[in-house]
């Protein structure tokens, strides 16, 4: 690290649970952030900031007007580009350390499972259960911990998922729930700060993850109720009946 590293994150690199190798942690990790919405942009804001040497921003949709309320990585100038490029651009002039790849198209799940198995943990802050169902099917088949939020009306979520063998995956948490149960902030509306308060912390955990400080939300569903500041924390188990983890049962069996 050279004197104006050392002095940009100076105020991490004196927390003695960070301190220069965990710093260099950062520095060296690889983060793939979905959605550069309202989580994906305080998310992709604080790990840029924080000196997360490779963000990998994958968005296909363009910035819009109803956007600008609380996704805070895009501006009025940026109505129309793709949210990936405009989220590349804000990072740039925040941290020019850091290495942004832009993903502005949708991709299959062997080109997302190909960025995953580079990355050290993925970021969801996609807004629909298909994304999130894919995020954690490659979570599982690279091995990479899924840190995933949402954040709808004025109540959040956040959880990390796949950290070891043993840790639930998305699917254990809602299983086969269907499609046309989904909220999205488009018909049901969310409060600007609340994404903040969940992208924030889905920040937190990929530090964590990164640095190994702590103790991620991992077997843990924190709930935040923003109108009462009313915050809970459920545990969550593994589901032997989750498809997910059949394959890696049968390998464990044969072993
Ligand atoms: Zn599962």
């Amino acid at each position: 690290m050279n004197d104006e590293q050392l002095l940009r994150y100076s105020r991490q690199i004196m927390l003695p649970d960070i301190d220069v190798k965990g710093q260099q942690k950062l520095n060296d990790a690889t983060v793939l952030i979905m959605g550069l919405g309202g989580l994906g942009s305080v998310v992709a804001y604080y790990l840029a900031g924080a000196g997360v040497g490779h963000l990998i921003l994958n968005d296909f949709d363009d910035v819009d007007w109803s956007n600008l309320q609380r996704q805070i990585i895009h501006n009025e100038k940026r109505i129309g580009m793709n949210k990936a490029v405009s989220a590349r651009e804000t990072l740039q002039a925040l941290n020019s350390d850091i290495k942004t790849s832009v993903v502005d198209r949708k991709l299959d799940e062997d080109a997302l499972l190909d960025l995953a198995s580079q990355s050290d943990v993925l970021a969801d802050g996609s807004d629909n259960f298909q994304t999130r169902r894919m995020m954690n099917t490659i979570s599982l088949k690279s091995g990479t911990p899924l840190v995933s939020g949402a954040a709808i009306r004025m109540e959040g979520q956040i959880s990390t998922f796949n950290l070891s063998t043993e840790s639930p995956c998305y699917q254990c948490l809602y299983g086969n729930q269907l499609d046309d149960e989904e909220l999205t902030c488009s018909e049901n509306g969310v409060i600007a700060p609340l994404v903040g308060i969940i992208g924030s912390m889905q920040a937190m955990e990929v530090v964590k993850i990164i640095t190994g400080i702590g103790e991620p939300l991992d077997g843990r569903l924190m709930l935040v109720d923003a109108k009462s500041m009313g915050i809970r924390t459920l545990n969550l188990m593994q589901d032997p009946a989750c498809s997910c983890h059949e394959s890696r049962g049968l390998q464990s069996a044969r072993q």
